[in-house]
């Protein structure tokens, strides 16, 4: 018998397991893709958001809050990227300079730090601020992280601690029997966590009527090409307004600069693509920004936001079935919010269950992802002594060798797909979109994977075998 299952490899579900795995106790992660991250948590704005802007008395106000102090020191335990590059929102005229004032009085409530600027002196910082914007509020407690590299890091160590992750999961029923809960007619656990993101309403009514419903709500992006802070180097952002936060200028950490989103309900919760939503971004994005390098754009996408009809987080134990807890309605800030979720969760909810369960006396910690574009020419030359393969580079914009390649493969949660091993160590990400590498990179999973070429998928959904007459010739 499982002690706990967890629905869903995103964010919430990984840090949730991360923290689990510090117990002496049998954890399982079900997710129904062929990778983690694959949910809301692998298409966002990837920004750690100060807390200065959710409705106060919300749950979104106090984990947006506490997930914000906590993400330094979590990216520091994971060995996972994370920059306090901070955030200027840009109030253009009157009557968003009187947004931009609830904004600055709720920083005050809330202990956020903050400066107000006025546009003259932030467009001396940002020169591509637009020329409309009359007044700033600058947010340094603002972060930028990679998402998906949070959620493969979590998972991979909780993993290293014993934890199951089964992949190609999908939770199609649940009953209640006793004292446990049987998944799909095979799994029995004790207790059972939903967080199944745009899903979450679908699993609870497996066992009951379900208290929200969900609305997903898409999300469109540009991404641009490299351009390292010569664009903008902090995250620009709108006033808010009744949709959310508005259409952004994001840099990434990996030096890239996102533009989006916008905010459209979509009857269909999976349905990422792209298309009208770009149009409205590129008019939004020039009142807050301007010189907008469009030559740059190498790619778009999007995600859906697992929006709910009670407007808020719905994170609680269930107050009709025991040992079924909640976190429902994660949509933003929630990647912000997900450290003090999953903390709150595992310290108020799961482990009183478990009394007498003590703290692993041995943890083990994972290695960082080796990133060669950051270490000195001695360090390279060693790891190329070790393993030449390091030597051998296959992605060109992204400077990535095969060694990185089957580094990420041959880990704890690895990478089975191309797009797996883009998003752990970045083939693909550059400007080519993997027009050059991607033939390579099926090749070296094939190798690692002990799988034939044509078996090799393009993504986690399966949509795509790759290469169906290619050659083997390895
Ligand atoms: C456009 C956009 C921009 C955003 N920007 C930000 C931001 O900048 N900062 C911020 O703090 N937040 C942001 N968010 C919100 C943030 O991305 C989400 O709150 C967070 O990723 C939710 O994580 P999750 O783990 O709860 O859900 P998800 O990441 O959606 O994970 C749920 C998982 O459950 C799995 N699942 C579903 N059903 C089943 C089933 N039946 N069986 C097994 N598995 C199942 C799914 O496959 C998925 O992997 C943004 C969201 C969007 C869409």
């Amino acid at each position: 018998m499982v002690d706990i299952t967890i629905i869903g490899a995103g964010i919430t579900g990984s840090l949730i397991a991360h923290n689990l795995s510090k117990f002496n106790l049998k954890v399982l992660v079900l997710e129904r893709e062929s990778d983690v991250a694959e949910g809301s948590t692998g298409a966002n704005s990837a920004m750690i958001h100060s807390g200065h802007d959710p409705k106060p008395g919300t749950l979104k106000c106090r984990y947006n809050l506490l997930g914000n102090r906590m993400f330094p020191d979590l990216c520091k335990e994971l060995q996972v990227a994370y920059l306090p590059i901070g955030a200027y929102v840009a109030a253009v005229g009157e009557d968003e300079e009187a947004t931009l004032d609830k904004l600055i009085s709720q920083c005050e409530e809330r202990d956020v730090p903050y400066e107000v600027l006025s546009g003259d002196e932030a467009r001396k910082i940002e020169p591509n601020l637009s020329d409309g914007v009359t007044k700033v509020l600058s947010l340094p407690t603002t972060g930028i992280i990679s998402p998906w590299e949070v959620t493969i890091a979590a998972l991979e160590e909780a993993m290293l601690n014993g934890v199951e992750l089964k992949l190609n999961y999908e939770v199609k029923s649940i009953r209640k029997e006793n004292d446990h809960f049987l998944i799909n007619e095979e799994i029995e656990t004790k207790v059972l966590i939903n967080c199944a993101g745009a899903h979450c309403d679908e699993i609870t009514s497996m066992l009951r009527e379900s208290p929200y419903k969900v609305i997903a709500r898409r999300g469109e992006y540009f991404v641009l090409d490299h351009l390292n802070g010569t664009f903008v180097k902090h995250v620009i952002y709108p006033v808010p307004g009744v949709m959310g936060k508005g259409v952004l200028a994001v840099p990434t950490v990996h030096g890239n600069v996102l533009l989006g989103p916008n905010a459209e309900d979509s009857e269909d919760r999976d349905d990422d693509s792209t298309g009208k939503g770009l149009d409205f971004i590129k008019t939004q994005i020039t009142k807050t920004v301007k010189n907008i390098p469009y030559n740059k754009m190498i790619h778009t996408f999007a995600g859906l936001r697992p929006h709910i009809d009670l407007n808020d987080f719905y994170i609680q134990e269930d107050d009709q079935i025991e040992n079924f807890i909640h976190v429902a309605g994660i949509e933003s800030p929630g990647l912000t919010s997900a450290p003090a979720i999953a903390k709150d969760v595992v310290e108020g909810i799961v482990m009183p269950k478990f009394i007498d369960c003590k703290v692993k006396e041995e943890y083990i910690r994972r290695k960082p992802f080796i990133n060669m574009t950051e270490m000195s020419d001695e360090e390279i030359n060693k790891l190329i002594e070790k393993d030449p393969d390091f030597g051998l580079l296959i992605c060109r914009c992204e400077k990535v060798s095969k060694g990185q390649i089957k580094d990420v493969i041959n880990r704890k949660c690895g990478a089975t797909t191309v797009k797996g091993v883009k998003m752990r160590c970045r083939p693909g990400m550059g400007r080519c979109q993997g027009g050059f590498c991607e033939p390579e990179v099926v090749k070296i999973l094939s190798h690692e994977l002990n799988k034939k070429i044509n078996e090799i998928e393009l993504d986690a959904k399966g949509s795509y075998i790759y290469m169906a007459d290619a050659k083997e010739d390895l």
